[in-house]
């Protein structure tokens, strides 16, 4: 462990961006907590974390009940006493046009996107405001600065993700609490992600899409690091990265 290591919390690390950033944040030093629904794969992913004496701890959660957040946060404070990342990255992407009429898609996008993020931050703020310092890490995406058709839930919650984490930024800096607030926004990444689009057309459409250059989830760990690495009187406030073919 260094001197430097952070705790850091992360929802939906079982897969994709949000595994990638652990695995990649704990073999730099840090201590990581782990959240999401499948309790299997947090434990593999633990496993080989702490195979080589890194530090990492998980807990099922479900980001869309605030009672169970809450429990991720206490856990973290129970095992390593303070939260100095919060990674709000549980997220799924189940696009369709309007007229298929899909409500439990949006439904479920707006659970977890949105408010997922939220109870993320009610979970985490106060601990933060005590220690003086603190960093939130909000994944959002590309889509939360422009639509396409069949995209138009998704965006509405990742610009959701964009403003609530803006109005953070401005709140925290106004309270000079040293709470850092950083937005994440990708464009394609090779992950689970389009695995759980429901509606076959939009679903071939995207892999489709992805087939032809989507990038790495090590790719966006590699930015996250910098944005959590960098000396407490700065914040990275927005990462935009895409694949580089991407249009
Ligand atoms: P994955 O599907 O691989 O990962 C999504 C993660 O969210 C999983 O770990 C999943 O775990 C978790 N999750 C879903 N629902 C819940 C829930 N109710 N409670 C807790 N965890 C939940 O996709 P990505 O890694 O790509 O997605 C991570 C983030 O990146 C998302 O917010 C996504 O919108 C965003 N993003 C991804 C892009 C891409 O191209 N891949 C582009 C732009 C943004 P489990 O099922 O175990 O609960």
């Amino acid at each position: 462990m260094t001197t430097k290591s952070k705790v850091i919390v992360i929802t939906g690390a079982s897969s994709g961006i949000g595994e990638a950033t652990a695995k990649l944040l704990a073999k730099k030093g840090h201590r990581l907590v782990l959240g999401a629904r499948r309790e299997k794969k947090l434990q593999e992913i633990t496993d080989s974390i702490n195979s080589d004496g890194s530090q990492s701890i998980y807990a099922p959660v479900d980001v869309t009940d605030l009672k169970s957040v809450q429990s991720l946060a206490d856990l973290a404070l129970k095992q390593y006493g303070r939260i100095d990342v919060w990674m709000n990255n549980a997220g799924l992407m189940p696009h369709s046009e309007f007229i298929k009429g899909r409500v439990d898609d949006w439904n479920r996008m707006i659970d977890v996107n949105l408010r997922g993020v939220l109870y993320g931050i009610n979970s985490a703020l106060p601990t933060m405001r005590k220690q003086k310092a603190g960093q939130f890490i909000n994944v959002a995406s590309v889509a939360a600065h422009s639509v396409h058709p069949g995209g138009g839930v998704y965006s509405a919650t990742k610009a959701g993700v964009w403003m609530i984490s803006e109005a953070l930024r401005q709140e925290e800096a106004a309270a000079g609490s040293n709470v850092r607030v950083t937005v994440v926004s990708p464009g394609a990444i090779a992950t689970e992600l389009v695995n759980h689009v429901t509606d076959p057309d939009q679903k071939k459409a995207m892999n489709a899409y992805y087939d032809q250059f989507a990038s790495s989830p090590q790719r966006v760990a590699s930015a996250i690091l910098s944005a959590v690495d960098l000396p407490a009187d700065t914040a990275i406030n927005e990462i935009v990265l895409r694949p580089t073919r991407q249009g």
